[in-house]
Order: C-alpha cells, then sequence, then structure tokens
C-alpha cells in the first residue's frame, strides 16, 4: 500500500479509502469510453503503491466531474486524479506534449500561440491580426514570465 500517497490524499481532503468498488465512476466516464481510462482501477492502484505516478493513463481524464458527481461514497474522485497528477509531475511524470505546452506558456504566455495563417484570416475577417491577449504586449508577456519564474513553474515542467 502506497501509505505515503494516500497520506498526501488524505491531508488534501481526498479519502480514497472509503471506496467500495462499484465501478459506477468507470462506467460514467466519457473519456474511458474512448480511451483505456479506468477510475476505479486508478484510484486501486493509488492505495497500492507509488507506479500510479507513472500511469500515463492519468492524463486521459477530462476533468468533467461526472464521477465525482455519481460516486455513492461521495469520493472527490476528479480532485483525488489532479492531485495524483501534481504529485506525477512533482516527479518528473508529464506527457511530452504537456511538456511541450508549458514551454509554449513560458516562451511566448499561450499554450497555442498565434500562427501566421491564423493572423492571415483575421485579417481577412477585418480583424486586428494579433488580437488583445499577452502577444500584443511585450511587457505583459515578461510579466508573465517573471510570475512563472517565481513559481517555480520552470523547474517543476523541466526534464527531470
Ligand atoms: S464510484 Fe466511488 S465507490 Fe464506486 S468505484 Fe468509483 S470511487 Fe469507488
Ligand atoms: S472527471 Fe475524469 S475520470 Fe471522472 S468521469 Fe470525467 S473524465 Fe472520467
Amino acid at each position: 500500500m502506497s501509505k505515503e500517497i494516500l497520506e498526501v490524499l488524505k491531508a488534501a481532503g481526498l479519502d480514497v479509502l472509503a471506496c467500495m468498488h462499484c465501478g459506477t465512476c468507470t462506467g460514467s466516464c466519457p473519456s474511458g469510453r474512448h480511451t483505456g481510462l479506468n477510475t476505479r482501477r486508478i484510484l486501486r492502484d493509488a492505495r497500492k503503491d507509488r507506479v500510479v505516478l507513472s500511469d500515463e493513463d492519468l492524463w486521459l481524464c477530462t476533468t468533467c466531474y461526472t464521477c465525482q458527481e455519481r460516486c455513492p461514497r461521495g469520493i472527490p474522485i476528479t480532485d483525488a486524479l489532479l492531485e495524483l497528477r501534481r504529485l506525477a509531475v512533482r516527479e518528473g511524470f508529464m506527457l511530452p506534449e504537456h511538456r511541450r505546452v508549458s514551454e509554449m506558456v513560458m516562451e511566448c504566455g499561450h499554450a497555442v500561440p498565434l500562427d501566421e495563417e491564423t493572423k492571415k484570416k483575421r485579417e481577412e475577417l477585418g480583424l486586428d491580426p494579433i488580437p488583445e491577449t499577452v502577444q500584443k504586449y511585450p511587457e505583459a508577456l515578461k510579466q508573465i514570465q517573471t510570475l512563472l519564474k517565481t513559481c517555480k513553474f520552470d523547474e517543476l515542467v523541466a526534464e527531470k
């Protein structure tokens, strides 16, 4: 049993030991219908060992909260999954795509930065090619970068 993980979850008000393995969460999960995500199994694994932190299925949850609303034991399942993700990232388990998105946010203040094609389309529609976002204001971008550095976000998402 991963006592450490259970304790961290419990300290965050997320007691997963109340699970009676009814499977309602897995059966209700919209993501699980199309992917291998099995919420009940992830919660069970979190009780067993730390391997759950490297489980890529953790990242298949869309945080729709359906499972959490339907759990007959009132377990905050989605919140527990988010907490497991937080622990996973702290230990360097992050999908390459998420790392790339994080780098984008650090570089240009956006997860999906504006490209030339979009700028052109905006112009054709009579819009300013650059919308009123941080990409238009270099000073704002610097502030975001300072904020991310102050929070040590760069260290958090760096390859470990
Ligand atoms: S719905 Fe709740 S009690 Fe049922 S398996 Fe999922 S977490 Fe456990
Ligand atoms: S919150 Fe995540 S695990 Fe729960 S039902 Fe939605 S997608 Fe599935």
